[in-house]
């Protein structure tokens, strides 16, 4: 047996530490002891009701894991006992094992701790799929980020950083959060609440708008968005935190923009698919996070037994950052 977070639908307070079966590691998967894993809003949303996993996917939360390796299910694998990994996974992260198959492991670079690798698969997987793979970033272009401050905004501007995008354009609704995003690499950073980010982006881009926008808001921020595509601009909906329901005329100016919006989640995505993104990320990201270019940002660690609390500071937007989960062995 093992012990992992369970709930029933509803609020944050309806979870708690229980005993469950400890997972076996099937034919090409590890099993991983855990040490730490990380609270992302499809978490807060499965808790709810509204985003449930697949079938064949484990019901426990946690889409992201740190720790070490305890088994290996068979001879043809790359990884041994006691390596420290971190792992992407659809789902039963918040627990003291899972197994995971392992080409959707990661080496935890050394001068990363275990407990922040925790915090790294799930942001910096979607940051890379959203900002380079369907974005398509190039260098000198514009993108526009929206939750600038939120774990997948912080690694996204990093990563465009790396790009060498001309304009890092980030909105985020305080201050302490613009000066972060600016410390992290943003150009400008639009308190959304004080401005206007439409005015301020064609401000910013003497009208042209941008090439690509990193959209996790959907509908409050439709219309505005649709005035910040550059021609040829690639708007990627990755969340949909302002609501799905829209009226107007975006079709009209999608289409004057020669513009793509594509929509996108991680968790349904293939194995295929997955182990494309995770060896891009093997080999694009890690060298960056270990020479400390790239920097996995944590906004706080709770005890796995406080995870209430946890998802209560998530939904009270008041993270900068990724919220950690330490899980007790
Ligand atoms: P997070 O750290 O919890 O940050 C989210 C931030 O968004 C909040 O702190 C808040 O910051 C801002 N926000 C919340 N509601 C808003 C609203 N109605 N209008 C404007 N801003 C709002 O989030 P995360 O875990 O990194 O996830 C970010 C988004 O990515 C979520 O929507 C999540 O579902 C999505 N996601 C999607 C995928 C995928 O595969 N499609 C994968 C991972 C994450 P401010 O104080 O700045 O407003």
């Amino acid at each position: 047996m093992m012990k992992a977070i369970q709930f029933t639908k509803g609020d944050a307070g309806n979870m708690s530490l229980g005993e469950t079966n400890k997972p076996v590691a099937k034919l090409g998967e590890v099993l991983i002891k855990v040490v730490a894993s990380a609270v992302n809003r499809a978490d807060t949303l499965q808790r709810k009701g509204s985003y449930n996993p697949g079938p064949g996917i484990s019901p426990i939360l946690g889409l992201e894991v740190a720790g070490t390796i305890e088994e290996v299910a068979d001879d043809n694998q790359s990884w041994k006992k006691g390596d420290r990994v971190m792992a992407l996974v659809s789902g039963g992260g918040y627990a003291e094992y899972i197994a995971v198959k392992s080409s959707h492991v990661l080496s935890v670079p050394p001068n990363l701790g275990l407990v922040e690798a925790g915090g790294v698969p799930e942001v910096w997987c979607t940051a890379y799929q959203i900002l380079l793979t369907i974005g398509k970033l190039c260098e000198g272009e514009s993108v526009l980020i929206h939750a600038g401050t939120s774990g997948v905004g912080l690694a996204a501007i990093q990563l465009a950083k790396m790009t060498k995008a001309k304009n890092i354009i980030i909105t985020c609704g305080s201050n302490e959060k613009c000066q972060m995003g600016l410390k992290m690499g943003a150009t400008v950073a639009i308190n959304y609440k004080e401005a206007d980010f439409k005015e301020k982006t064609l401000e910013i881009t003497n009208g042209k708008g941008v090439d690509v926008i990193l959209d996790c808001i959907g509908a409050s921020y439709c219309e505005k968005n649709a005035e910040c595509l550059a021609l040829d601009a690639r708007w990627v909906l990755y969340g949909l935190m302002g609501g799905a329901n829209i009226q107007g005329d975006l079709l009209a100016k999608l289409m004057r923009k020669r513009a793509s919006l594509i929509g996108t989640l991680l968790r349904s995505r293939s194995d295929d698919y997955k182990d494309d993104l995770i060896d891009s990320v093997r080999k694009h990201v890690l060298p960056g996070i270990e020479s400390g270019k790239l920097k996995p940002i944590i906004d706080s660690i709770f005890d796995l037994k406080d995870v209430s609390d946890a998802h209560r500071r998530m939904e009270a937007n008041s993270n900068i950052g990724k919220i950690v989960l330490k899980v007790i062995n």
